[in-house]
């Protein structure tokens, strides 16, 4: 089963991405991503809905 999650920047709490992953034996999600309201690549992790 897939889950759907945001990703949220770690530095400004804005939520930029919205991805899926699977649920089974997953742990969190923790991705660079750029993010526009950094300007940088920042660590985004995921924030269930
Ligand atoms: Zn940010």
């Amino acid at each position: 089963m897939r889950q759907y999650v945001t990703l949220e920047c770690t530095e400004c709490k804005s939520k930029n991405y919205r991805t899926s992953k699977e649920t089974r034996g997953s742990s969190k999600l923790e991705l660079s991503k750029y993010c526009r309201y950094c300007r940088k690549h920042t660590k985004h992790k995921e924030r269930k809905k």
